[in-house]
């Protein structure tokens, strides 16, 4: 199937060519005497069938899917998850969780992030 845009710019094309061709008519028909007025009429044409060419193949922006997913910045402290008094394992953090209670010896636990830098 061929897509809209590439009929668009097929069409763009052909009505830029003849104006083109007859940009550059005028522009050669201006060196008579007395039709210098046609060096304008030619060079018009001429920068419009450019325009219109220009627009028909400029490179079309792509569309781009950017996924963005999120880690901690740092290492978290408690990544073996034992206790700092008792040595005891602790249990998982919930997500946004910043104090874990051992369930050992009862003392509770700050979660905090290792910054990188
Ligand atoms: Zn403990």
């Amino acid at each position: 199937m061929i897509k809209l845009k590439t009929i668009t710019r097929i069409i763009l094309t052909i009505i830029s060519l003849p104006l083109l061709g007859l940009g550059l008519l005028f522009i050669i028909a201006a060196f008579n005497p007395g039709y210098e007025y046609r060096l304008i009429i030619g060079s018009i044409s001429t920068l419009i069938a450019f325009a219109i060419l220009y627009i028909a193949h400029k490179p079309q922006p792509k569309i781009m899917e950017v996924k963005v997913t999120w880690e901690p910045s740092g290492k978290l402290k408690t990544q073996e998850l034992t206790c700092p008094y008792c040595r005891a394992p602790l249990p998982p953090p919930k997500p946004g969780q910043e104090y874990i209670k051992c369930p050992y010896c009862g003392k509770t636990i700050k979660i905090t992030e290792e910054p990188i830098w």
